[in-house]
């Protein structure tokens, strides 16, 4: 990349955050807050929080999963977003981030609205699918990248038909174009393919961070599709 083009899009970037990110007194602080306690600085960049807020109230939903949680700061975007009886259920292997998470979402405002389940993702989600049925409006997949393809076939589970799939960092830096033996990118690879492929979906990749990385959007298809 170009001295050039990386100046445009950092201004470019900046430009877009100044118009539509206001500072927020508690999602600001999240970064240095979860520095602090050894979280990994994983999290969603503070423009994507935003969109999926607005996903969240595209789609009506009052009722959205998570898969990865951290530290609670897409879950806080997300359920800002969502009504005051509307729900989002947060999966999370870590009990350390997902302490960090209960304490970060209660200072947002919206502890009352999100339920963190502690497991692996793989054991929990058979639990929800017992409990809830396919009564989910959206799904954020945003954990470990080997187990997405797992997670899409899950969340078609989940999801109500006319809901939303959204899945974070399917690009790689563009690794997943040729993914080789590398679980991470072959998860992300075969998930982007699965997700191409499947009769009961219609998605596309949005890419982002200057298109080195992608956030696939799916919508699960009504019967009238
Ligand atoms: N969605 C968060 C970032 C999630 S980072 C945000 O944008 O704010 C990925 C998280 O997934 C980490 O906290 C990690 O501990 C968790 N994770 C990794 N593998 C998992 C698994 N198998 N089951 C559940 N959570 C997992
Ligand atoms: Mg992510």
């Amino acid at each position: 990349m170009t001295q050039t083009n990386e100046t445009t899009q950092e201004r470019v970037q900046a430009y877009i955050k100044d118009l539509f990110l206001p500072p927020d007194e508690v999602l600001d602080d999240f970064e240095r807050e979860a520095e602090a306690a050894g979280l990994p600085a994983i999290q969603v960049p503070p423009e994507l929080g935003k969109l999926l807020n607005l996903l969240v109230r595209l789609t009506g939903a009052r009722r959205v999963l998570e898969i990865g949680t951290l530290g609670g700061y897409s879950a806080a975007w997300m359920a800002r977003a969502l009504p005051s009886d509307g729900q989002l259920v947060s999966l999370e292997k870590s009990t350390k981030h997902a302490a960090f998470a209960r304490s970060f979402l209660e200072r947002a405002g919206v502890a009352n609205k999100v339920e963190i389940l502690v497991g692996s993702a793989l054991e929990t989600l058979p639990i929800l699918l017992e409990r809830e049925g396919p009564n989910f409006d959206m799904v954020f997949i945003d954990a470990d990248k080997q187990s997405y393809p797992a997670y899409l076939d899950w969340s078609l589970r989940l999801v109500r038909p006319g809901g939303l799939i959204v899945g974070d960092n399917v690009i790689k830096g563009g690794g997943v174009i040729d993914p080789g033996d590398d679980p991470v990118l072959k998860g992300a690879a075969e998930f982007n393919q699965h997700a191409a492929a499947s009769p009961l979906l219609d998605a596309l990749i949005l890419p982002n961070r200057g298109g080195q990385e992608g956030v696939l959007l799916a919508v699960v298809k009504q019967q009238t599709d």
